[in-house]
């Protein structure tokens, strides 16, 4: 499950800005998953459980998981087109050669801290 390996690595990257920046704890952590990377957002979410708790700043927290669209541009028409909607195949011409524009994207979007007033009583 390299689900996990991901996660340590999210886990590294967000503890170097809580460091830089003095926080303590976040409480969420936004990840931008293309779909056409081979990573599953449900063995993220379920790997976050684990990871979570393994470091202080993270504990508690919430994994947040933007899926973003495979997008290819055909290179026989020039039609832009969705990857996995149309299996890899341009639905004006049928051309399986493309580039992809979008969707092989991993990487931590937002790393997000509340505040914590002591609630005033
Ligand atoms: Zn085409």
């Amino acid at each position: 499950m390299h689900e996990l390996t991901l996660l340590f690595g999210v886990a590294e990257q967000v503890g170097k800005v809580t460091e830089e920046n003095g926080i303590d704890h976040i409480d969420a952590v936004v990840l931008d998953i293309g779909d056409l990377t081979a990573v599953i957002p449900e063995f993220m979410m379920d790997g976050y459980q684990v990871i979570s708790d393994e470091y202080d700043f993270l504990r508690g927290s919430e994994l947040i998981i933007n899926r973003i669209k495979g997008i290819a541009r055909c290179s026989d028409c020039g039609e832009d087109y969705y990857v996995v909607e149309n299996e890899g195949i341009c639905p004006e011409c049928g051309s399986q050669r493309k580039d992809i524009l979008t969707g092989k994207e991993f990487l931590i979007r937002e790393v997000r801290v509340l505040e914590h007033g002591e609630p005033d009583l």
